[in-house]
């Protein structure tokens, strides 16, 4: 039978099907090439105690060219099994950083990586850590790592036994986006870190909404418990941050205090020729 005039045929239904793979090949192609290459850059990020404003550390995220937003980059990283190589690489970036200020005897920060939950979970995490680390052994303790739990990985005792061998590493572990969909704050009692992160959507609910500042309230209350230190993220206006003071919550990092930047604090050499050079320093890719 003939098809009617405008019906989708069978015919449509292959053409999308091939434009899709065509698209997703490609962009596989693309985030193996960035790893080859090693097309990308780090873009640091200051965390500063609230009491004082003083800088503590800072977040190393990456900045790829024109791959959409990092968040996005790094969940199609996740899903093609690739992002276990880019976060070993960023770590590698960030020794490397570490290793010119120190051969140039200059201070610098202690930087922290975010290492992604479906990296914890390759069986061989560790031994590259290891690797990555052993010639740096001096410089570890300048690093930290920011994870996340997932849906998927929801075995504490399996998540603790890897963020032990992280500790044996010499590396202080934070726990990141805590209050968000993806880290429940109740696994702040089941997991062992040294830092955990409030989750910028809650920071910034928290004055105008009574759930945020519930579950806010609640994880300060936890973490006050545990003794772990909490690092409030995407503060904006003073007003989050004198609330957060008042809580208790120990560091902060935001807009407030500074857009990831290229530069890292007293020490410019990590910057790329890009934009920095024009705009000057607090300049953001985003
Ligand atoms: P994250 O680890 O929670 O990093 C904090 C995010 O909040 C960053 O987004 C940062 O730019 C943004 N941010 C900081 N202050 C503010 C603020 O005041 N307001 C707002 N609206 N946003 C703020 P970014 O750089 O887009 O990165 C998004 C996510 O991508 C990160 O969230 C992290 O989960 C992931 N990511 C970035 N680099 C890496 C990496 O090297 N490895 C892995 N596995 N994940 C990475
Ligand atoms: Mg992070
Ligand atoms: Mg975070
Ligand atoms: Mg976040």
């Amino acid at each position: 039978a003939a098809e009617e005039p405008g019906a989708f045929g069978i015919a449509d239904i292959n053409e999308a099907v091939v434009d899709m793979l065509h698209n997703t090949v490609g962009r596989v192609a693309q985030v193996r090439r960035i790893l080859e290459q090693r097309d990308f850059h780090l873009a640091f990020q200051p965390i500063v105690s609230l009491a004082t404003g003083k800088l503590h550390h800072v977040e190393a995220l990456i900045r790829v060219g024109d791959c959409g937003s990092p968040a996005e980059f790094i969940a199609f990283a996740e899903r093609i099994g690739l992002i276990c190589d880019l976060d070993l690489l960023v770590c590698q970036a960030a020794l490397d950083v570490l290793k010119q200020a120190e051969d140039q005897g200059r201070a610098v920060p202690d930087i922290a990586i975010n290492l992604s939950a479906v990296s914890l979970a390759s069986p061989l995490i560790i031994e590259q850590l290891q690797a990555l680390l052993r010639p740096h052994q001096g410089l570890t303790r300048k690093l930290l790592v920011e994870v996340t739990e997932t849906a998927t990985v929801n075995d504490f005792q399996g998540l603790n036994r890897v963020l032990g061998h992280l500790r044996k590493l010499g590396l202080r572990i934070c726990l990141d986006d805590v209050g968000s969909g993806t880290t429940s704050f109740m696994s702040l009692n089941e997991l062992r870190v040294d830092y955990a992160k409030l989750d910028g959507r809650i920071v910034q609910g928290a004055l105008t909404n009574g759930r945020d500042l519930t579950i806010l309230r609640s994880i300060v209350e936890i973490a006050r418990h545990l003794g772990t230190d909490l690092v409030a993220e995407q503060i904006e206006t003073e007003e989050q941050l004198r609330y957060l003071r008042k809580l208790g919550v120990r560091y902060g990092q935001g807009y407030l205090f500074g857009k990831p930047s290229p530069v890292l604090p007293g020490f410019d050499l990590a910057a790329p020729s890009r934009p920095s050079r024009r705009t000057g320093e607090r300049v953001s890719w985003e």
